[in-house]
């Protein structure tokens, strides 16, 4: 065979696998879907201030790099879009969710909060006048983070420019937009300046569960594992993998579910239930960051996934 009809072969099986793919891609166009913009926690990995080992990897190469906790939804069928989680990251997560629908003209039709911590709604402030200047953007929020948006600065002049416009939510409250329903959920948590909530996000297809803070499960009234078993994709708080993970810091004022614990509280479940868990929320000292441990390869034999930017989920 000469090379040149290598060549040709080659061209053509590119050819086949790229229509393929748009062939698949087009049974879903309608389909909503979910994408994953941040994993970690508030802060972010690398933390600031912090050159531990774990921490110079992300500061030496900027591609190790992880945005705190946030989620796209597209919904094609209506041409719009929605953040879940407004991050100190906002700027590159925004970018990262309309290339996604880049040329198709998608609305920003709302950013759902889960509560007034920094790594969940100080984003807010690139939709003010220093920044995009953006107009009448909904943003879903729960009554007391409502009443803390509209009394403090700098969120109070979004709300009085009407940069966004707060559509209150209230618990277990389902919310209907286009193809998407979503109701969110009272959870306990540090409750400093709002309420705190997980969402329940539905699709035609699919539904997922998002918590990306919470205290311990055992101090929450619902169960974690008949919840999931109503759901397809469960992305579950994983600040921390074990105790003794904060040298010289009282783990007992930072309550997480530590995700050895979560494995605990689910080793009743199924394999096949246990996969809908999808990991999210690592603080910069979670071994679950680096590819290489030990505690990543226990994590998945157990059935667990751990999310990763640029996932994209359907519903
Ligand atoms: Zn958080
Ligand atoms: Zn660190
Ligand atoms: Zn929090």
């Amino acid at each position: 065979m000469t090379l040149n009809s290598l060549k040709t072969i080659k061209y053509l099986i590119l050819l086949l696998a790229f229509h393929f793919n748009q062939i698949c891609f087009a049974e879903d166009t309608q389909s909503p879907y979910l994408i994953i913009l941040g994993i970690a926690q508030d802060a972010g990995y690398p933390q600031a201030g912090c050159y531990q080992k774990h921490c110079m990897k992300g500061w030496k190469n900027p591609t190790e790099q992880k945005s705190p906790v946030s989620l796209g939804l597209v919904d094609p069928k209506f041409k719009n879009k929605y953040l879940f989680e407004a991050t100190p990251n906002l700027p590159q997560q925004l970018y990262k969710l309309d290339q996604n629908t880049l040329g198709l003209d998608y609305k920003l039709n709302g950013v759902f909060l889960t509560h007034a911590h920094i790594g969940h709604y100080t984003g807010l402030m690139f939709l003010g006048h220093e920044s995009m200047g953006a107009q009448n953007i909904p943003v879903f929020a729960m009554p007391k983070m409502k009443i803390f948006l509209e009394n403090n600065g700098p969120w109070s002049q979004l709300v009085n420019y009407k940069n966004i416009i707060i559509k209150p939510l209230k618990n277990k409250q389902t919310e209907n937009l286009g193809s998407i329903k979503v109701t969110p959920f009272i959870v306990p948590h540090r409750d400093e300046f709002s309420e705190t909530v997980g969402f329940r996000i539905e699709g035609p297809n699919k539904s997922a569960l998002f918590i990306p803070d919470i205290n311990k499960w055992s101090v929450w009234k619902q169960n974690l594992a008949s919840m999931i078993k109503t759901v397809d994709y469960a992305f579950l708080d994983a600040t921390f993998f074990a105790q003794g993970e904060l040298p010289g810091r009282d783990m007992t004022k930072v309550p997480h579910p530590l995700v050895t614990e979560t494995m605990n509280e689910l080793k009743e479940l199924s394999m096949q239930e246990r996969n809908k868990v999808w990991l999210i929320h690592f603080n910069h000292t979670n071994p679950l960051l680096n590819q290489e441990s030990k505690a990543r390869e226990q994590v998945k034999a157990f059935g667990f996934n751990i999310a990763e930017e640029g996932l994209i989920l359907f519903l």
